[in-house]
């Protein structure tokens, strides 16, 4: 009989989100730091079933059940260990082991050990190497940017010298060419040479939200291209997995988070005393950096140039985010091209005082019409209340959409009577097709036992 280890336990529940998991079977509204739903497992009429993020537990206050997204899953689905295990397995990607592969997992996970730690050597190697006398034209770019002591150390800056330094401290630890090659820190050429990947770059460290080290960004020194190179992703890295500075924003208060775009940004955001700040690591948001978003806070700011190119992908990104359960801002912020610049410009309590005034999606998709729109005119000015009408229609909450509705009629000049008729136009179509769709659709199996 094969036995699951209490590390493939942790690591299929923990990569099962449990607001993730419950979602699919109860509906579930945020309320300060938990979600509250109607209990699936007893009948009631106001919701006493809540879940909480943080702790990744459910209870009910009504009837008393309760536990991690385990006992959820088994309960509601009324499978047995073994069963709930292989569902929730499947469910997150994670191969669960036969006998003949858990030799296999147990090379990979030696491996992914050795990453790791070969990863920290590298950080550690490249910070020391900062303060040597030969990296000058590092310390030179250090104080162009204005970076602190305490801010180099919090995030272990370093940089990387011009030799294969680092390939040589890593053999002198007794590292195999294999562990050294998986953590992409060094190439190995067609004449069968190994080489530091990184040269001459500003070193920043990422790392996972516990603090693992996974991968590099390094920057170049000057204005030469490409400005920055990246770990490729690895055994132990996958950039839309993670998020830069979650580590060092976890240690402060992250009730509200602010997520910028580049790890500049973040950092020097930091070094001004704003903490609760990550970095995306230049990707579009995903689904995977959402969830540790939710887990880790209230409210989402999204501190990057939603504005410019690739504004329809953000909208969709952040479209998804809302979806999710996740209450999101958009920050605001002119006369600097972005968040690095403009608290350097303008200090970290203007800075602030954006941060407190950054607006919800709802107004920030409104924002964006009456920029490609020229409301003067009649044609346009009807196209614009038809597509708010669109966006306010999708706005669940009576109260929230009534503030909106005065909001965009004092801004835009448009009588509340004529949004609320558009918007009410829009509603009862779209009740009329679901009344007619609930029908034909099948209940949801999980829910027949209750
Ligand atoms: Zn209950």
């Amino acid at each position: 009989m094969l036995r699951y280890s209490e590390e493939l336990i942790e690591e299929i529940r923990s990569s099962n989100d449990i607001v993730d998991v419950i979602s699919q079977y109860v509906i579930l509204k945020r309320s300060g730091r938990n979600f509250f739903g109607l209990c699936p497992f007893h009948k009631e009429k106001s919701p006493s079933f809540s879940v909480s993020p943080d702790k990744q537990i459910f209870h009910c206050f009504g009837c008393g059940v309760g536990g991690n997204v385990i006992h959820f899953v088994s309960k509601i689905e009324n499978l047995d260990f073994r069963e709930t295990m292989e569902l929730l397995a499947n469910r997150a990607n994670i191969q669960l082991p036969t006998l003949q592969s858990s030799y296999q997992d147990n090379k990979r996970a030696m491996l992914k050990s050795k990453v790791y730690e070969i990863n920290e050597i590298a950080a550690k190697f490249y910070h020391e190497n900062l303060y040597k006398p030969t990296s000058k034209e590092a310390q030179e770019y250090i104080k162009k940017r204005k970076l602190d002591n305490r801010t180099l150390k919090s995030f272990l800056i370093g940089y990387s010298g011009t030799s294969d330094e680092l390939y040589r401290v890593l053999k002198q630890k007794g590292y195999t060419e294999e562990e050294i090659l998986a953590s992409s820190m060094v190439l190995k050429n067609e004449n069968g040479r190994f080489a530091d990947r990184f040269r001459r770059r500003l070193m920043i460290p990422i790392q996972d939200a516990n603090g693992k080290f996974i991968a590099f960004g390094g920057r170049v020194l000057d204005d030469s291209k490409p400005k920055y190179i990246n770990s490729p992703e690895n055994i132990v890295y996958s950039k839309g997995r993670n998020l830069f500075g979650l580590n060092i924003a976890k240690k402060g208060d992250t009730k509200k988070i602010i997520i910028v775009e580049g790890y500049m940004d973040a950092i020097s955001l930091y070094q001004r005393g704003i903490t609760n700040v990550v970095a995306s690591l230049g990707t579009a948001l995903t689904e995977q950096q959402g969830r540790l978003l939710r887990k880790n806070s209230e409210q989402i700011i999204i501190g990057y140039d939603a504005d410019g190119a690739g504004q329809a992908a953000t909208l969709r990104g952040l479209e998804i985010l809302q979806n999710m359960g996740c209450d999101i801002r958009i920050l605001q912020i002119y006369g600097a091209k972005d968040p690095d610049e403009f608290v350097i410009k303008y200090g970290p309590e203007r800075f602030q005082k954006c941060v407190d005034s950054a607006i919800s999606l709802v107004e920030f998709k409104v924002k964006i019409l009456k920029q490609n729109l020229n409301i003067e005119n009649v044609n346009d000015k009807i196209k614009f209340l038809n597509e708010i009408a669109q966006i306010l229609a999708k706005v669940d909450n009576d109260i929230e959409k009534e503030v909106y509705i005065d909001k965009i009629s004092q801004e835009y000049k448009i009588s509340k009577e004529a949004i609320y008729a558009e918007v009410n136009k829009l509603i009862y179509s779209r009740n009329n097709t679901n009344s007619k769709k609930h029908v034909e659709k099948a209940p949801i199996k999980s829910f027949l036992s209750f």
